[in-house]
């Protein structure tokens, strides 16, 4: 469509990036926190209090024990004052929301400014770009803190899988408003795009939880899997998300489930991992083929 490139500069473009880690990272340790709150709401148990405190000995994070993915290395994992360990939930929440807003501020904010100027002449059109790239975003973060209560708890709270579901729901409405923004763009085609997707993703994840008897995936898996479907709103893309998907965890926690009998493999975060990497690869790689930006 635009075949003007003004290029943001390098050094800015890596600023940004570096930027959105940190911001990820942030985040990252947010969820952390969100998925002990709903833990201990569910529970029933009284919260700790608006401070980060060590759950085992209660006292209180110092501000410089408490940066995202520096202080878990510094610490190696554990309390400074307790010794005793943190969890590596914390680390890895941390260091994949950080890689996930990178790369999908890669694939889409820094196509967004290097055609600022181009995107400026179109008000509504920029407007909706940078809203699709914020609640996506927001999305990752709500399905970090299911993905670390699912791997501390094994189960995924019903109202945060709404949560998702709603979040996803708002990206869909937002890329279809896209659609019907653009030169001759059919709606209802797009709709019908969008829901083929659902069938294909969530489709599959409910057929394979019903039909292993929840050995395969897990009940809240297929609610997880809608909700992508929803945001990718597109059914080439929810094949991609399910075939790597189940790549993923064919070559990651296969191996280990085997050794170990009854053991149950969490798909989702494999999902959330997929979905990541098809977001980016759907808006690069036609990019990459056709040498042009959007
Ligand atoms: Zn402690």
């Amino acid at each position: 469509m635009w075949y003007t490139k003004v290029m943001v500069d390098t050094t800015i473009t890596v600023f940004i990036l570096v930027m959105m880690f940190i911001l990820g990272a942030v985040f990252g340790s947010f969820a952390c926190c969100q998925a002990w709150r709903w833990r201990y709401h569910a529970l029933k148990k009284k919260d700790l209090g608006q401070w980060s405190v060590c759950l085992h000995c209660k006292k209180r994070i110092k501000w410089y024990d408490n940066i995202p993915i520096i202080s878990w290395l510094v610490l190696r994992g554990k309390c400074r004052n307790c010794h005793k360990e943190i969890g590596i939930a914390d680390f890895l929440s941390e260091l994949s929301l950080g890689v996930a807003f990178l790369m999908l501020s890669w694939a889409y904010l820094v196509p967004i400014l290097n055609n600022w100027s181009v995107l400026a002449l179109h008000p509504e059109f920029l407007a909706l770009r940078l809203a699709i790239f914020i609640v996506t975003l927001m999305l990752l973060v709500v399905l970090m803190v299911l993905a670390v209560y699912d791997a501390k708890w094994g189960e995924l709270p019903t109202v945060l899988l709404i949560l998702a579901v709603i979040v996803g729901a708002m990206v869909a409405v937002l890329k279809l408003y896209e659609i019907k923004l653009s030169d001759g763009g059919d709606v209802l085609a797009g709709f019908v795009n969008m829901m083929i997707g659902v069938v294909i993703l969530a489709g599959t994840c409910f057929v394979l939880y019903k039909g292993s008897h929840e050995k395969l995936m897990g009940g809240g898996d297929w609610i997880l899997a809608l909700a992508l479907a929803l945001a990718l709103a597109n059914w080439w893309l929810s094949l991609w998300t399910i075939f790597l998907a189940n790549l993923l965890g064919d070559l990651i926690a296969l191996p280990g489930a085997l050794k170990k009998k009854g053991h149950v493999v969490h798909f989702g975060p494999f999902l959330v991992a997929a979905f990541v990497l098809v977001l980016v690869l759907g808006n690069c790689l036609p990019l990459l083929l056709k040498g042009i930006n959007f």
